[in-house]
């Protein structure tokens, strides 16, 4: 692999001097606390115009080295640090040992029981919209900057030579799918090393198999993030009614069902997750409390199905929508929408039965979301002990607030004559 110092600048860039940059006093305490990007506007000062995907050193008002971060020209965020503190040469060993330090912060978590683990989560592993998801022996390398285009090569083999994977496949956020065809020559879903693909991999999550659509599916093909949110499910779940509404491919699903759940509905709005979803359970019927528990899918818009179905009750809801809020302008109708998802969803609640709530929108925050849900729940005039909250998985560290995203809130309802706690 042609890791001769390269990845310091990608090849055709290395004559020009140095991108210097030096930015408001307001991004350079964001910096020093960490944070992980320098927006357009923070800028005061930029030596030259600088190219996609080659590194800027950013310094502070007394020219001390600041950060340093891969630079996009086009992105509002104009720099993802990959540094910051001391200057240190980003050379193939500097990139190995980045390397090595995702790896290592996820030893113990995947073993042959567990075949599908984030390996990079982007910013809060320390590389900035990049993130590599294994699914078996395939991985996917998905990238949310163009930033890393020009390297992309010396990154793939780093990352290939180093997880000796059966094939990576790219995978290419929306906003980069057009500049990532018409000037590298890469497209979204493409195996860009080993062996061809033309169907979703399965791997094993806790035992139990499942199809991830690596090749075209929502993130990687697969929502890894909630590995351990299905597992408290499963423990929960031993005969109970479930209902698992935004089910996606059924992943809560499948954990209820293996514990023991008499009967478990997914329900979704795309008939392709549901399809995926049968696919899971046949993947897993030679569990025998999978074979026997009833599995029924319905394709429906959440809300109004959950509105109609007055003469229905479950014992256990789960309740994982996609995120209602994409900015930060729709924060607060985001958090009154999980209200309403939560009253709904507490008004399909059996006695003594459990809301299992999530919120994958960062811009709602965990408090908000908590008290949305505790409100619509005490709001329903029943009595819940709360028992327990969660956030990221992991594998799925999230250093900085914009990755923050990820949270849920368990509530069972007290059953009547039982003492509070
Ligand atoms: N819980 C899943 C992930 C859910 S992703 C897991 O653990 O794998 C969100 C899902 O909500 C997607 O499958 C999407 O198709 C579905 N969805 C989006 N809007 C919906 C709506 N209004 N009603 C029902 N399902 C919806």
């Amino acid at each position: 692999m042609s890791m001769d110092g390269s990845m310091d600048q990608p090849p055709e860039q290395k004559k020009a001097s140095r991108l210097r940059l030096r930015v408001t006093t307001a991004a350079e305490s964001r910096l020093r606390a960490g944070h992980p990007w320098l927006f357009a506007e923070s800028i005061r000062e930029q030596n030259r115009p600088g190219r996609l995907g080659e590194l800027a050193v950013i310094y502070d008002r007394r020219d001390c080295f600041l950060a340093l971060g891969l630079f996009d020209p086009d992105s509002p965020i104009r720099v993802r640090v990959l540094r910051a503190g001391k200057p240190l040469a980003i050379d193939p060993a500097w990139w190995s040992a980045l390397l090595d330090q995702s790896l290592q912060r996820r030893e113990g978590l995947s073993d042959e029981q567990t075949t599908g683990l984030r390996w990079i989560n982007g910013e809060s592993d320390g590389w900035p919209g990049l993130v590599l998801d294994r699914y078996d022996r395939t991985l996917v390398l998905k990238l949310y900057t163009a930033a890393w285009l020009p390297r992309f090569d010396e990154v793939l083999a780093l990352i290939a030579g180093c997880l000796r994977p059966e094939r990576v496949v790219l995978r290419l956020s929306r906003n980069i799918q057009e500049l990532a065809g018409k000037q590298f020559g890469k497209k979204d879903g493409e195996v860009v090393s080993g062996a061809p693909l033309d169907g979703p991999v399965v791997f094993q999550e806790s035992g139990l198999r499942f199809e991830a659509d690596v090749l075209h599916g929502q993130k990687t093909g697969f929502f890894l993030d909630q590995r351990d949110n299905r597992r408290q499910v499963e423990s929960l779940a031993p005969g109970r009614r479930v209902l698992n509404a935004f089910s996606f491919s059924g992943g809560f699903s499948l954990y209820a069902a293996r514990a023991g759940a008499v009967s478990v509905i997914d329900l979704d709005i795309s008939a392709h997750a549901l399809a995926g979803s049968q696919r899971n359970f046949a993947l897993n019927q030679s569990l025998a409390s999978v074979a026997a528990c009833r599995h029924e899918i319905t394709q429906a818009e959440a809300f109004r199905w959950l509105g109609e179905q007055r003469d229905r009750a479950f014992d256990l809801i789960v309740l994982d929508p996609p995120s209602f809020a994409k900015r930060e302008t729709e924060r607060e109708g985001a958090a009154q929408a999980y209200g309403r998802l939560a009253r709904l969803g507490v008004e399909r609640l059996a006695r003594g039965g459990i809301l299992v709530a999530c919120s994958c929108s960062a811009h709602v925050t965990r408090d908000e979301f908590f008290a949305a849900v505790r409100q619509s729940a005490a709001a329903a005039g029943r009595a819940f002990d709360e028992l327990q909250i969660t956030g990221h998985a992991p594998d799925h560290p999230a250093a900085f607030k914009e990755a923050r995203y990820l949270k849920a809130i368990y509530l069972k309802e007290r059953k009547v004559g039982a003492a509070a706690g």
